[in-house]
């Protein structure tokens, strides 16, 4: 039986509350919705978000990309220009001391518009980035796709502010190749202040929170005989009845909820971050306001696939690999293995190293694009796996579960959901209430089979997947220097 409509004195359930819980729980009060409460295992009050301090979500992260440059993908493309125009209204909300979570400031900023500088090896500009260019002229954003080897893109790059964007890692006086696009509508969020800001904005609108390792762990869904969900059962015995429950636990989704099998499953990605002092002459160099957030190689397989940022307040400069996501494939009680996110900081078992390839892939990109690191004798502070929830296409997962009424899903990120954190509960909650349906982006997220075609992502490889953690080596830079 499909899920009846909703009315606004329903009790809705959010289990999750990275960004896609948050921008739910904030986009269904906003609306009317009274009755919403948010349940998620991680004490974001006090944990606040921060990796350093036991959270282990994707959302809770020092940055994370935001960026227009989606090449042929139009829906995504204008799905960015809707964030980023509330990205910019979260800001001034925060300087005009509108919404200002405790701990932050009036000063704080969510978002920083440094660029997003997208850059290859090659000589040429690969396929996606000229899809970019051509698809944001003809959406009317002109000028916004810089070209690194145009003089004239130099000089606009330049009365913007972003003349150093547009060769960061200093190639062209190293007279080396610098080909590449900077993307100037884009730049960095800063990942767990923006978490906090969407949290006392969904609060403010009435949505309520429990944030708690057990009151607020998702233990079980309450279901009828025939198979409907009347609520969730948390891990300390509590029922908690709803009409609608809606699961956005990121890459703890697919093994909550095995409907999702071969169509979303857990990868990490790796992380390192190091560490610049603030009396270094890196830290001027590295700040966003001279430095953008970068993806090199990125579409490039194992040997590329790296991205990163611009030093945060603290110093922490970050650089990530996604050019193989790993697996951890657990056999859960039904007999099948999922892949089940293992961090520094989950409870039976935890990893705190990365895969040697990885490694090896970062090691040598920093050697080449960043040697003043080395030069400085600054070292690896820390390393970080990070879980996406890749879906078989890459496409998000927003949708109604098939023959459960009462369960609706919002999940599947696949690596690219952070930038839409303001705006893509609105989306949700339209897909919810079956408004828009017609829209390419709801479309690409309704529930769907991988059917005849091929898989953007293979998954469910288990234990025998070359990309299996038990199939990799794992480096041996133990991370002893962290203060974690
Ligand atoms: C390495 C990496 C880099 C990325 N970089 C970018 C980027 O630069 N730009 C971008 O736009 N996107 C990026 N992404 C993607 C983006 O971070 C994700 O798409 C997004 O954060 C996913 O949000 P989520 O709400 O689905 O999951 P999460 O943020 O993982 O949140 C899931 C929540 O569910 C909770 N939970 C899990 N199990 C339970 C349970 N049993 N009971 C209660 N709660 C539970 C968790 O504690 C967590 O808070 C990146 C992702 C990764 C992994």
């Amino acid at each position: 039986m499909p899920t009846p409509p909703l009315s606004k004195n329903d009790q809705i359930n959010i289990v999750g509350a990275g960004i896609f819980g948050l921008s739910t729980a904030l986009h269904l009060t906003r609306r009317g919705y009274k009755y919403v409460t948010v349940f998620d295992k991680q004490p974001y009050d006090t944990t606040q978000y921060s990796y350093f301090k036991g959270c282990d979500g994707a959302s809770a992260d020092i940055n994370k990309i935001i960026r227009s440059a989606y090449g042929s993908q139009t829906e995504y493309q204008q799905l960015s220009t809707e964030a980023i125009a509330s990205w910019k209204q979260w800001n001034s909300d925060l300087e005009n001391g509108i919404d200002v979570p405790e701990g932050m400031s009036r000063a704080d900023r969510v978002f920083i518009q440094c660029g997003s500088l997208n850059l290859t090896d090659g000589d040429e500009l690969p396929e996606f980035e000229k899809a970019t260019i051509k698809n944001m002229e003809d959406a009317g954003h002109i000028d916004t796709q810089l070209i690194t080897t145009n003089r004239e893109h130099y000089t606009i790059a330049q009365s913007r502010g972003m003349g150093p964007a547009m060769d960061p890692f200093l190639r062209e006086k190293r007279g080396k190749s610098n080909v590449g696009v900077l993307d100037s509508t884009g730049g960095v969020a800063i990942a767990d202040k923006a978490c906090r800001l969407a949290l006392q904005k969904a609060r403010k609108f009435g949505a309520r929170f429990v944030l708690d390792p057990s009151a607020g762990a998702f233990d079980g869904f309450m279901t009828t005989s025939g198979g409907d969900i009347i609520g969730i059962q948390t891990k300390d015995g509590i029922r908690h009845p709803a009409k609608l429950t809606i699961m956005a636990c990121g890459g703890w989704t697919p093994s909550l909820l095995p409907d999702l099998d071969g169509l979303c499953e857990a990868t990490a990605g790796s992380v390192i971050i190091y560490k610049i002092p603030r009396t270094s002459s890196l830290w001027e160099r590295f700040s966003p306001g001279q430095f953008p957030t970068w993806l090199w190689k990125v579409r490039d397989g194992a040997e590329g696939g790296l991205y990163g940022f611009p030093r945060d307040e603290n110093g922490y400069l970050k650089i990530g690999y996604r050019g193989t996501k790993y697996t951890n494939p657990q056999r859960q009680n039904d007999g099948v293995e999922r892949s089940v996110p293992i961090t520094r900081w989950t409870e039976d078992r935890q990893l705190r190293k990365i895969p040697s390839q990885a490694m090896k892939v970062l090691r040598r990109f920093v050697a080449e694009y960043i040697p003043e690191l080395a030069d400085e004798g600054l070292q690896i502070q820390t390393t970080r796996v990070c879980w996406y929830t890749d879906s078989f296409d890459n496409h998000f997962f927003i949708d109604h579960v098939p023959g459960k009424a009462g369960l609706f899903v919002a999940t599947g990120g696949s690596g690219h959901a952070f930038k839409y954190l303001p705006n893509i509960g609105n989306w949700v909650v339209d897909a919810i209430e079956g408004i828009g349906q017609e829209r390419a982006a709801i479309q690409a997220w309704r529930w769907r089979e991988l059917g005849g075609q091929k898989a953007s992502n293979a998954l469910m490889e288990g234990t025998k997947g070359a990309r299996s953690l038990s199939n990799v080596s794992l480096t041996d830079e133990q991370d002893t220097r962290s203060k974690l």
